[in-house]
This record gives C-alpha cells, sequence and structure tokens, in this order.
C-alpha cells in the first residue's frame, strides 16, 4: 500500500481483502454511515470462494469454499437467507478418489473400520502434541496407514488449503474424524456456486475496490486500543514480519 498517511482521510475505513470476510464488513460499516476503501491483492472478488468454468464451458464450478454445513455455518446461513439465495444437495459420487501430489491414493472413501483407525490416530495426535508441534511432524510420529495418512493429507489441503506443517497438530487432533469421512457432511451447496453470495454481498458493500493492490504496510495508532497481538506504537509496521 503506498498511500500516504494524509490521504487516508479521503475514507473514514481502509478494508484489506475483498474475500467475504472483508465485503461483509465493508457492508457493516456502509449500513453504519462510513466510507470505505477496500484494497484487494488480486484481481477479483471473493477470495477463497472462487468459481471457474469447466473446461468444455458448460457448467460452473467452486474451487475453493464449497459446503455449507447446516447448523455449523450459522453466519453463512444467515448470510444466504439475507439474499434469498438456495442451497442445492451434491450429487453423491460415483467413485471416489483421494489424490495427493499427483498420485491417486485410494479409489474409495473412508469405511468405518478405516474411520476408527483414523480416530485412534487423531485422539493420539490431540494427546501426544504440544501447542508448537505442527501436524505434518505429529502425523508422521503416529502410527497412521498410508491410507489414513494420504486421506488426511488429501483433506487438509482441501478444508485448510496449505500444508499439513502450516496446522496446528492439537487444533486437527480434536477434529472428529466421522465429520471429516462422512460424505453427507459436504452435502448443500450453493446454488449457482459461492460467487451468487459473493456478488449480492458486493453489490451492497458500498466500497470503492481498488484491485491488484497488496497492502504491505498498516500504521497503528498510539491512541487506539489494541486490537491485535500486534503492540500499539507510532510508524508504520510491515504485515510480513509479525514482531
Ligand atoms: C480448497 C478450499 C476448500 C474450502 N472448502 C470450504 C467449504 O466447503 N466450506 C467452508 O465453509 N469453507 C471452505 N473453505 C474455507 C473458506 O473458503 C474460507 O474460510 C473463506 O473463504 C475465508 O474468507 P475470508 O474473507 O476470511 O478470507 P479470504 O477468502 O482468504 O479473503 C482474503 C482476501 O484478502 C486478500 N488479501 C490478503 N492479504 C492482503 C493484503 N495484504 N493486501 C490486500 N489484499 C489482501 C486476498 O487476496 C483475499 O481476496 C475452503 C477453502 C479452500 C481453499
Amino acid at each position: 500500500m503506498n498511500a500516504s498517511p494524509t490521504k487516508q482521510s479521503e475514507v473514514d475505513v481502509v478494508v484489506i481483502g475483498a474475500g467475504l470476510a472483508g465485503l461483509i464488513a465493508s457492508r457493516q460499516l456502509t449500513e453504519a454511515g462510513k466510507t470505505v476503501l477496500i484494497l484487494e491483492a488480486r484481481d477479483g472478488l471473493g477470495g477463497r470462494l472462487y468459481a471457474r468454468c469447466l473446461q468444455d464451458r458448460s457448467v460452473y464450478v467452486d474451487f475453493g469454499g464449497t459446503w455449507i454445513i447446516p447448523g455449523e455455518h450459522a453466519h453463512a446461513e444467515a448470510e444466504l437467507d439475507r439474499y434469498g439465495i438456495d442451497r442445492v444437495r451434491t450429487p453423491d459420487p460415483d467413485t471416489f478418489a483421494t489424490r495427493v501430489e499427483g498420485r491417486v491414493s485410494a479409489r474409495r472413501s473412508l469405511d468405518e473400520a478405516d474411520i476408527a483407525d483414523a480416530s485412534a490416530v487423531l485422539a493420539q495426535i490431540a494427546a501426544d502434541s504440544t501447542a508448537k508441534t505442527d501436524f505434518a511432524e505429529a502425523l508422521a510420529s503416529a502410527n497412521a496407514s498410508p491410507l489414513i495418512a494420504d486421506w488426511m493429507q488429501a483433506l487438509n489441503r482441501f478444508l485448510n488449503g496449505c500444508e499439513l506443517s502450516d496446522v496446528s497438530a492439537r487444533v486437527m487432533g480434536t477434529y472428529p474424524a466421522e465429520a471429516w469421512a462422512d460424505p453427507d457432511h459436504y452435502s448443500d451447496q450453493i446454488t449457482g456456486t459461492t460467487q451468487t453470495l459473493v456478488n449480492a454481498v458486493a453489490s451492497e458493500a458500498g466500497a470503492r475496490i481498488r484491485f491488484n493492490t497488496e497492502a504491505t504496510f498498516v500504521h497503528v495508532d498510539d491512541a487506539a486500543p489494541a486490537a491485535s497481538p500486534w503492540e500499539p506504537g507510532p510508524g508504520w509496521r510491515s504485515m510480513r514480519e509479525p514482531p
């Protein structure tokens, strides 16, 4: 972000990121009478909610966030209700393959015995890990079968969009394997893909959006209360180097 401090007075609030959270925050700020500028590093709206057209160009498919879990995703459900957007049931798959780094690991979903194995591995990981243990490290020391290890890696990619080493073993260790493995858990999608919701929120966000603009510094005001783990203090703070 190259804006000088004096330019900040042009708007009341600068929101960083035009993902769903940034768009909803902007909408709420606009509703509260504030003027808002969104800085978005990429060239489109939605962040990790993104749909692409399949190769034959006949149908749009969600490639990022996809499923609304009834009862679990109350905020997302409230947003869909606000705009009257319907859900559609994901068709049951004919085949189910787990693919890890280009290698197909299994062409079936986990059965009951596999899920019991996965639960035991996760319980062991939760018990053995400290707050600093990462999931890759914990999984390597756990007694997981290649099928379960591959499954967890594939699912982590799909759920968290990152490497196992970026995830806390303690948090993942408490995740219920039954929920991970149950295809019914991932049943409700947004009609017309997540872009329907993104576009609906964006239409009410009331903000100017500057695309291809990465915020690299924020200015922390001495007078403002500490709202983040960053200590308040004068000057510009790099967003890439937390203290
Ligand atoms: C493959 C995959 C599958 C998923 N499946 C599901 C699912 O089925 N159900 C579910 O509920 N969730 C799912 N998720 C998670 C869900 O997509 C995210 O939790 C949600 O989209 C996060 O929204 P957000 O607005 O908080 O963040 P993001 O969508 O990540 O938005 C952040 C935005 O900020 C921008 N940004 C970041 N840093 C800067 C900067 N310094 N300057 C300017 N702009 C910046 C980014 O470009 C991005 O557009 C999935 C995620 C992935 C990757």
